[in-house]
């Protein structure tokens, strides 16, 4: 637990990093800042050392100072460090740990997990939480990091925390009273030796609950479903499928055109929700169950799910050039959700594909590709790869530069076509993060309309 006595050592220097270190003088403590990055490195460097001990370009012997280390989530614990820090019994926590050590107790706390859908899901909690004038923090992966935020202070009433499976390995007293895990598929493979190593990751968050916490699961994931037997915490699941009697009863399901909840009997029409596609209503679905176990009256949902509008960079239209449409989804760098980019249009797209490497297999997109897409752009570090896998199966092309690759696309499209960036693949080759990746493809597109219009 915190103690101002003791010191803390911050690993890596990055937004949790820094909040937690700043939460941590706010609170009268002491903390030891320590990154492998140089100064040059790291943009709040000469405000840090102005504020805190700090070492940089490597991690020094008085880093074992500390009693506690607080651990960034980019740092695998196979990291030297971290292997030195367990040799020397030094304890450590994710930044999420010392948020839940640290936060008021009074506060409700919803966590959300899942290797798709964490951002869209948490938000659209927060904006239905907000509907009923509530006060609710919206952090972790999502905005500000956790301990960005006087959690401490007793008028927050509830916290909304976007959790990656990265700030999950380090936790030890992390209890959410809603934890909601909406799905495991293959992602960061390049962290995880195996997918069940980072299935046990995810896992971790109902680690601690009791039976007087909740559980919010999706039934149709097949290893959330057989792993949920070992959760303590009420379970409720939902389903995209119609109800049908099982051994689990789901608590939401699709019925007909609607999101139904047996909670409060309520039909949530899809067709008023401005969110799109079948992965989008489970994320509808596993929010409905969150907003209505806390006590939220099925009226405001039901406005708080047609208000919501959806994220940037996930499937968001950008705009339409002579009848071709272009859709932003650069946070699609995993196969599952180009899975559901390729299942959320009725007719087949062209689609931009490629990135830098995460250790997927691309050969499960083959026959999806096959169904719903007329041709796959590829372009990015991965472009080889991706074509050793599809060549022959699909229609495909290779074209390195970016923004070629958007102009051959849409050199080749006709009225009426859709072309989608959806890469399966993390954006490190190129950009900086998805977001300067789905910038760019907005500027390119609203650059090449400008020329239609002009020609
Ligand atoms: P996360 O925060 O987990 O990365 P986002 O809501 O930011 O999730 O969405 C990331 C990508 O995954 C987007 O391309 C989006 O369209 C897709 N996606 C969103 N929800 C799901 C889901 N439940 N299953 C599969 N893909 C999803």
């Amino acid at each position: 637990m915190f103690s101002k006595e003791k010191k803390y050592g911050i690993i890596g220097l990055a937004r949790s990093g820094i909040a937690a270190a700043y939460k941590i003088k706010s609170l009268g403590g002491q903390a030891y800042l320590s990154d492998i990055k140089s100064e040059k490195e790291i943009p709040e460097s000469e405000q840090l050392k102005a504020d805190f001990p700090c070492e940089f370009s490597g991690h020094t012997d008085k880093l074992l100072n500390c009693d506690e280390w607080i651990v960034s989530p980019g740092i695998p614990l196979t990291a030297p460090i971290i292997i030195k820090g367990r040799e020397h019994n030094i304890k450590m926590i994710s930044e999420l740990e010392f948020g839940f050590q640290i936060k008021n107790p009074h506060s409700k706390l919803i966590a959300v997990t899942g290797s798709n859908g964490k951002s869209t899901t948490a938000s659209l909690i927060a904006h239905i939480i907000e509907q009923c004038g509530h006060i609710c923090v919206l952090a972790g992966n999502i905005g500000d990091a956790f301990c960005g935020f006087p959690i401490e202070k007793e008028e927050i009433e509830f916290i909304v925390l976007e959790v990656s499976s990265f700030q999950l390995e380090l936790i030890d007293t992390f209890r959410p009273d809603l934890a909601l895990l909406l799905n495991i598929t293959p992602d960061h493979l390049n962290r995880y030796d195996t997918f069940s190593d980072y299935a046990k990751a995810k896992f971790n968050i109902f680690r601690n609950q009791t039976s007087s916490d909740f559980a919010i699961l999706n039934l149709d994931d097949p290893l959330i479903r057989e792993q949920s037997e070992f959760i303590r915490a009420n379970k409720r699941f939902f389903t995209l499928k119609p109800y049908s009697y099982t051994e689990i009863i789901p608590s939401a399901w699709l019925k007909d055109d609607c999101l139904y909840s047996v909670l409060t009997d309520t039909e949530y029409p899809l067709r008023e929700m401005q969110l799109r596609g079948p992965h989008n209503w489970a994320n509808a679905m596993a929010s409905i169950l969150a907003c209505e176990t806390i006590g939220i009256s099925n009226s405001i949902v039901k406005s708080g799910l047609e208000s919501f509008t959806p994220l940037k960079h996930r499937l968001q239209f950008v705009r339409t050039i002579n009848g071709i449409s272009f859709y932003n989804d650069s946070k699609a760098t995993n196969t599952d959700s180009v899975k559901y980019a390729l299942l959320s249009f009725e007719q087949p797209i062209r689609i931009i594909m490629g990135g830098s490497e995460k250790g997927e297999d691309f050969e499960v997109l083959t026959d999806l590709l096959a169904q719903h897409a007329k041709k796959a752009y590829l372009t990015g570090a991965t472009a080889q790869k991706m074509a050793s896998v599809w060549s022959g199966k699909i229609p495909l092309e290779i074209i390195d530069d970016f923004e070629e690759c958007i102009r051959k696309a849409f050199s080749e499209a006709t009225a009426g076509d859709k072309i989608v960036l959806s890469p399966a693949c993390a954006s490190y080759d190129k950009f900086r993060n998805f977001e300067q990746r789905g910038d760019t493809f907005i500027d390119i597109v609203n650059k090449m309309a400008k020329e239609y219009e002009k020609a």
